[in-house]
């Protein structure tokens, strides 16, 4: 029951109706005995600037989670963003300070490694490959050089994304080797769909069928995409003897990334 003591957090989208946080945050929030719940908030497009400086008045919501459109177009009205999200240009969550500014970060690099931990998979030193560089496949490239990977490759079938992509990475991350190619799958310890494809259970797959058979046993092939979440990716490539990780498996993981950053739930929920 929400009350006037309740303390609030946000998901803000457009549209809204289909997000999980809401359910996800407030089950939480209910079975620790917290007086706090997260509220869905569908804001038009051209409200999204005095929307920010009304959360900068808005004392009892303490933060947001940012999501699909507006990720990108909200960071340039914030007053500070963490190193990751200038980098990325992007943020998916906000979180209100004492004196009312307002601090953005991205969590869903560190979602998805979160994720690749839990299941034994350690990034240091390896090689991976990340299909996409879009907002989400950013966010996890940058996660998997600050993991410390020793090479990674981005293809995306915008060519322009790669190289920006790819010359941010090298400013923050010199001592990491960035790549475009690769002529098999055969030496990566992950492989990531970081792409929209084999969204709706299409059967499409982000990469040329021929070269998922490439794959080696034991490598860790996971999806960003979230419905449904065995993809026709990760059905081939755990016939192929894959690990694999799911798109449900990362949102989950990014759970405690967004409410620790936004002050309501220990990091490792
Ligand atoms: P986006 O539009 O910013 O980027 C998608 C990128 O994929 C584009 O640059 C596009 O050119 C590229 N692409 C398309 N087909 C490709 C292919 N075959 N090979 C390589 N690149 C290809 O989208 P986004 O915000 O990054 O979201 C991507 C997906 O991630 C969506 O399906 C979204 O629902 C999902 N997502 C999942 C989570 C999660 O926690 N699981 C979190 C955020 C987003």
């Amino acid at each position: 029951m929400i009350g006037g003591a309740t303390k609030l957090v946000a998901i803000v989208g457009s549209p809204i109706a289909q997000v999980k946080s809401p359910a996800n945050f407030n089950i939480w929030f209910q079975e620790n005995n917290l007086d706090l719940a997260m509220i869905p908030i569908d804001v038009r497009a051209d409200s999204v600037a005095a929307f920010v400086d009304t959360l900068r008045g808005w004392q009892n919501l303490h933060g947001c989670v940012i999501t699909v459109p507006y990720k990108q177009v909200i960071a340039p009205h914030l007053d500070r963003l963490s190193q990751r999200a200038a980098l990325l240009g992007a943020v998916n969550v906000i979180r209100r300070e004492a004196d009312g500014t307002l601090l953005g970060d991205n969590v869903d690099g560190e979602g998805f490694v979160g994720a690749a931990r839990q299941q034994g998979f350690e990034p240091k030193g390896k090689k991976a490959l990340v299909l996409g560089a879009g907002g989400v496949g950013s966010a996890i490239a940058c996660a998997l050089c600050e993991a410390g990977v020793a090479e990674l490759v981005i293809t995306d079938l915008d060519s322009q994304r790669v190289q920006a992509l790819a010359a941010a990475l090298h400013g923050a991350f010199p001592n990491t080797h960035i790549g475009h190619e690769y002529p098999s799958l055969a030496d990566f310890a992950l492989v990531a769909n970081a792409s929209p494809v084999g969204m709706g259970d299409n059967g499409e797959l982000p990469l040329p069928a021929a070269m998922l058979e490439t794959l080696t046993a034991g490598t860790l092939v996971a999806d960003v995409v979230t419905s449904p979440a065995i993809t026709a990716f990760l059905q081939r490539a755990k016939t192929l003897g894959a690990l694999i990780q799911t798109g449900p498996q990362m949102a989950r993981a990014q759970m405690g990334n967004l409410g620790h950053f936004m002050g309501v739930t220990p990091l490792g929920i």
